[in-house]
């Protein structure tokens, strides 16, 4: 991969990682968001519904927030697109769907 490449994909992920934040501070703070959007119409059962909901949804954004982080690690290492656990390099076509990854295909 390209030092250029290297360099958009870290913008993004860089992106990604900000964004990632912000909506988990939004839905850590205490449930506004959630509240917002049902207003007049949440009884206790959608409260408690949309906070699952919210608890579930924060937890994909955690993996994905550690994700990103741990790919701007490997970026600083400079062992970004290389697999963890065999040191092949990742096929770009799968670094493009997913930015993220520290696998190759084999051990996805
Ligand atoms: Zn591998």
């Amino acid at each position: 991969m390209s030092t250029t490449d290297v360099s958009k994909v870290r913008a993004d992920l860089e992106h990604s990682r900000d964004e990632l934040r912000e909506r988990l501070s939004e839905l850590t703070t205490d449930g506004s968001a959630a509240q917002d959007f049902d207003d007049g119409f949440a009884d206790s059962a959608q409260v408690a519904a949309e906070q699952g909901e919210n608890a579930s949804l924060a937890a994909s954004l955690r993996e994905q927030l550690e994700d990103a982080e741990t790919a701007l690690r490997r970026i600083a290492e400079g062992t970004y697109g290389l697999c963890e656990v065999c040191g092949e390099p990742i096929v770009e076509a799968r670094l493009e769907v997913m930015p993220a990854t520290s696998r190759c295909i084999k051990h996805a």
